[in-house]
């Protein structure tokens, strides 16, 4: 029989693993997974882990959901793959009639691509593609706000801010245009969250006054920075947002990657603002975490500005070798399906409820400056200084140590740097909630002891 250490033994062999430093595996195991239910995760050795980042935010109704697994297995026996350029299949007109319908009107056009950052790339491209057949050469710059995240191909990663992933690759990269992120844990003491998404609006609305003339589209993940440490903004600024854009002419990219389907609280980060952008990506929760898959939805405007005769070369020559996957349509189906027939927004509000009961104590710990949550997304800041926020040196990976502990808990919680956050399935339960309270509270007295 297969034991953890003879699988990571293998592992260590062949693999280079994504995010990671391949020496730090010198001390830090890698743990094979054999199995999962629920939010349980069981390694070869026998111990659990409840997955409480639902294994990189794409879980959202549990690992080996019935639903989901049986929906993947009748397509399994119809149709793995099909070409989707000239040809088509139910599961993936299913799925674009469903999105179609479940996203804001004005949104009734569904571009597939096979993970996140593709997705990115389609969006970034329609939105420059649209203003040159739009008679508009000169748009061809980006603005994208500090702090945010957008994938790791090229373009998404020139669009994106967090440093620790750009800052090797910047040579590469394609010059945008970075407003001052609207995150609240810069607000000033006795500033409101609203005040503050307000405040730092001034800089986008500056950059927009100045250059619109040059932009092609605003990109922005709407309420939550994820892979920018879980940091949250007010609705406020993606209202302000979408008045600006229109006021001058620039189109509203909304990266719902990670915030989309109930992660926010609504089953669209954007519904909080009432705000329909000019095109929205959705994945990892698509497919309930089952397989790859990106849809960017678009308005009918937008879709007319590239349909014309051929001989025009006004159409939109993208493709994915995988794009739109009946196995992966299936799944994201089943997903809907679920959405669709049980209460899981009102569901996730009591849970949401229960999670912020269970961090409250955690405000009260020395090396905390903030418990911040939206949703079913909780994250909690350490620093070394709290009355005057002073972060931990990011070398001393504070956060690494809560994982560790974790592990010894039975609970998975990968930080980001210093912060670490509760992004569940939602088939969590108020005990399990519990149980990952207590471990992190114990996870951050012991990494914040010298
Ligand atoms: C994860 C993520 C992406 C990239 O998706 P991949 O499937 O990992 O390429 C893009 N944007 C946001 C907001 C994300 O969280």
């Amino acid at each position: 029989m297969s034991s953890n250490q003879a699988l990571m033994n293998r592992d260590l062999e062949v693999l280079w693993h994504p995010c990671t430093q391949m020496k730090d595996h010198q001390s830090l195991p890698v743990i094979p997974i054999r199995r999962g239910e629920g939010v349980w995760l069981e390694d070869f050795d026998g111990n659990r882990y409840i997955d409480a980042v639902s294994s990189w935010w794409v879980n959202i109704f549990g690992h080996a959901n019935p639903r989901i697994n049986s929906a993947v297995r009748d397509q399994l026996e119809k149709l793995e793959h099909v070409i989707l350029a000239g040809f088509s299949h139910e599961p993936v007109i299913e799925l674009a009639e469903r999105l179609v319908g479940l996203t804001a009107p004005g949104l009734s056009r569904v571009f597939f691509a096979d993970n996140g950052s593709s997705g990115i790339e389609v969006a970034l491209k329609m939105s420059f593609h649209y203003w040159q057949n739009a008679g508009k050469p000169k748009k061809k710059r980006f603005v994208t706000l500090g702090n945010s995240y957008h994938g790791e191909t090229l373009a998404a990663l020139a669009v994106g801010d967090v440093d620790l992933y750009k800052h090797t690759y910047k040579p590469l990269l394609m010059e945008v245009l970075t407003a001052p992120s609207p995150d609240c844990y810069h607000r000033e003491p006795g500033e409101s969250w609203e005040q503050h998404s307000r405040r730092q609006f001034e800089g986008m609305q500056k950059i927009l006054a100045e250059k619109h003339e040059e932009i092609c589209a605003v990109i922005v993940e709407p309420l939550v920075q994820c892979a920018g440490n879980m940091r949250m903004y007010h609705p406020i600024y993606l209202k302000l947002l979408r008045e600006a854009c229109d006021r001058y002419g620039v189109h509203l990219i909304a990266d719902e990657i990670a915030v989309g389907f109930g992660r926010t609280g609504t089953l669209f980060a954007c519904e909080q603002a009432g705000i329909t952008p000019d095109f929205m990506a959705l994945s990892k929760g698509l497919t309930g975490g089952y397989l790859p898959l990106c849809a960017v939805l678009t308005s009918d405007h937008i879709y007319q500005m590239f349909y014309d005769d051929y001989d025009t070369l006004r159409a939109f020559l993208h493709s994915h070798s995988y794009t739109g996957n009946p196995l992966a349509c299936a799944a994201a189906n089943a997903t809907m399906d679920i959405f669709a027939t049980d209460n899981v927004i009102e569901n996730n509000r009591v849970l949401s409820a229960h999670m912020a009961r269970a961090l409250e104590p955690l405000n009260d710990h020395p090396h905390v400056a903030e418990v911040r949550q939206t949703g079913m997304i909780a994250a909690v800041e350490m620093v070394r200084d709290k009355a005057s926020r002073t972060p931990y040196d990011w070398r001393e990976r504070r956060g690494m140590r809560v994982y560790q502990h974790a592990l010894t808990r039975q609970a998975l919680l990968r930080p980001l740097g210093s912060v670490t956050y509760f992004m569940p399935p939602y088939v969590i339960t108020p005990e399990q909630i519990d149980h990952l309270a207590k471990v992190a509270m114990e996870g951050i007295d012991i990494a914040t002891r010298d």
